[in-house]
């Protein structure tokens, strides 16, 4: 009589178990586990389309099982997966469940997170650099101020529109209209070129002199930054929150409060402004209470500009208070506004 394959197999298998006692009890479990795989795949082998079946329904469970893992959606990066979609909203507000030690999340400083030629290119036309005014003055040269600035009328009667560019409204309900057009302009100082929107130089720099005359010292960072830019500030928040152990979800969600979400930051429309000074170069609620801090909140509305994100109105604007973030809206709606004590958001309410 022929043995078959599997029969020869077992007799040798059997002869071996006997004279080795030890691999016989390690061996049965393999051997178990091998005698199972034979015959399902002798009893498929036979029948091909059940095999298919069987090979489909299993190729599905792992491309569907994939995507319910955060880690792809992080796999985007800083393109498309960054846009404030309703979708990951609703992530969000799932991610906010679990509770996250703040104090005890120390982030990696800016320095160890620029690196890679991704940043480098994006640097050379987006100065991190902080320029003094004084720097900033002597690039657009010495034009005389209109004459100072005289506090005038509060311009209450003034026609406002919200159809007016000045007073566009970005934040995180209101993303930048689609066609909305930056018209930048440029200033080329010794240390590095800041680009702002170029209607808003003349009162820009008349502020700046404004400031130096009254004997305080302001640096500016460039006030226009391009929406790459603010996806890889936004990115890189990301990325510094995921290598603390957060989910994609929950990192997204804190750097929302930090960085504007790309697509909501006025500076990339190039109204707005971050003013430190010498002494006191953080981006903290402690500079409202520098010298310089307290004369941009007394005199920035002569200009046109409005301390954009107030203390006690966080509620309002969605923003902490940012005594350093300043925003043009002209000099009409900036005396309004500050006179008032009101926000944009208030403002643009009314209109
Ligand atoms: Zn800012």
């Amino acid at each position: 009589m022929k043995t078959s394959l599997e029969e020869r197999f077992r007799k040798r298998l059997i002869k071996f178990g006997k004279k080795n006692i030890l691999c016989r009890r390690l061996a049965a479990p393999v051997l178990g586990a091998g005698l199972f795989l034979f015959h399902s795949a002798a009893y498929l082998g036979g029948n091909v389309k059940r095999l298919s079946v069987l090979a489909l329904t299993f190729l599905l469970f792992v491309v569907y099982s994939s995507f319910s893992f955060p880690i792809f959606a992080a796999g985007n990066g800083s393109g498309n997966g960054l846009n404030p979609v309703s979708e990951e909203a609703e992530d969000i507000e799932l991610a906010q469940e679990r509770e996250i030690d703040l104090e005890n999340l120390e982030l990696p400083d800016d320095e160890e997170l620029m690196v890679g030629e991704e940043y480098a290119e994006l640097s050379l036309e987006n100065s991190d650099e902080w320029i003094s005014a004084s720097e900033i003055l002597d690039a657009v040269g010495d034009t005389e101020s209109a004459g100072g600035r005289q506090d005038a009328s509060s311009y209450e009667d003034y026609e406002f529109s919200r159809d007016d560019w000045k007073l566009v409204l970005v934040n995180k309900q209101h993303s930048i209209p689609e066609d909305y057009e930056v018209n930048l302009g440029t200033i080329k100082t010794l240390k590095g070129t800041q680009y702002c929107d170029k209607r808003i130089i003349e009162d820009y720099t008349d502020m700046l002199r404004a400031a130096q005359e009254d004997n305080v010292a302001l640096e500016i960072t460039s006030p226009y930054r391009s929406q790459e830019y603010q996806e890889m500030l936004f990115g890189r928040k990301i990325k510094a929150y995921m290598g603390k152990g957060l989910s994609y979800m929950e990192a997204y969600q804190l750097s929302g409060q930090a960085v504007n979400v790309p697509g909501t930051s006025e500076h990339q429309i190039g109204l707005a402004l971050d003013i430190v000074t010498p002494g006191f170069r953080d981006l903290k609620e402690e500079f409202a209470e520098t010298d310089a801090g307290r004369w941009l909140a007394e005199n920035s509305y002569k200009y046109g500009f409005i301390l954009r994100y107030p203390l006690g109105k966080e509620d309002i604007t969605g923003v902490e208070y940012e005594p350093w973030h300043f925003r043009y809206v002209g000099v009409e709606a900036a005396t309004v506004i500050t006179k008032k004590g009101i926000t944009l958001e208030e403002f643009w309410e009314d209109l």
